[in-house]
């Protein structure tokens, strides 16, 4: 089984899983580009895995669909999506028969409400909830989902590899030096990161461990992350769903 991230729009991976015949996409938001690597692998599409409603991870099911009539497209009940033919609800589990793989479904509400991500051993599908060191923005969802989802990812076995849908890597490492700048890990990972895309070459996936390391929003408990918080909230916060939100709203004005 191999993995591929299919480049779209500006900074989005379709994830492409596939073996020698059949191919599972994340989240294509442009079918032109998933049916190019389709064509160019000889590859037949076999479903649809979509995490959550917007356009950039939706926009292709449709022309996609009409290549290929028969396959399921899973994704979040939600009548905004066009075109999902296996509505899923938490702890649904998804199998596809062509790959003899296994996906269980969690809802992990923040970005949107309707967002869920897919668990199988070793890897998870997890959408726009978390990237490599940093997060979602909350379009839809409260500091108290969206911290519980990402605790949700966060307790996976530390070995799991992190496949999320976008290349925001840098931007995000620069804002995590800014609230934690003697994190050693993040300093070395900074340097990995700027010689990576330097050549052109995605950072992800990046593995649960490494972000446990690195993210600070996986971080919420280290003194350095929590002072920022509080410094930046100008208060003394008590939970971790206040240092959360504190370090969600400055990432967003950073
Ligand atoms: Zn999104
Ligand atoms: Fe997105």
């Amino acid at each position: 089984m191999k993995i591929f991230p299919i480049p779209a729009f500006s900074d989005n991976y379709i994830w492409a899983m596939h073996d020698e015949s059949s191919c599972v996409v994340v989240d294509p938001g442009d079918a032109e580009v998933v049916l190019a690597f389709l064509q160019q692998h000889n590859l037949t599409l076999a479903a649809i895995l979509i995490t959550h409603h917007h356009h950039d991870h939706t926009g292709g099911i449709q022309v996609l669909s009409e290549h290929y009539p028969d396959i399921h497209v899973f994704g979040p009940s939600n009548a905004k999506i066009k075109g999902i033919t296996q509505a899923l609800e938490h702890n649904d589990v998804v199998y596809i028969n062509e790959l003899k793989i296994e996906f269980i479904v969690s809802e992990i509400p923040g970005h949107t409400l309707d967002h869920i991500m897919y668990y199988t051993k070793g890897l998870v599908f997890c959408g726009d909830t978390l990237f490599s060191a940093g997060c979602g923005r909350m379009f839809e969802g409260s500091p108290t989902q969206m911290r519980a989802s990402l605790k949700k990812i966060s307790d996976l076995p530390e070995e799991t590899m992190i496949y999320c849908t976008h290349e925001y890597t840098q931007a995000n490492v620069q804002f995590a030096l800014h609230v934690e700048p003697n994190n050693q890990y993040l300093q070395r990972y900074e340097s990995w990161v700027q010689r990576q895309r330097g050549n052109g070459i995605p950072t992800i996936p990046t593995s649960l461990s490494e972000q446990l390391q690195l993210n600070p929003f996986l971080r919420l408990h280290e003194p350095d992350i929590k002072a920022f918080a509080e410094q930046y909230a100008n208060n003394k916060l008590t939970d971790s769903v206040q240092v959360f939100a504190a370090l969600r709203k400055a990432k967003d004005e950073f």
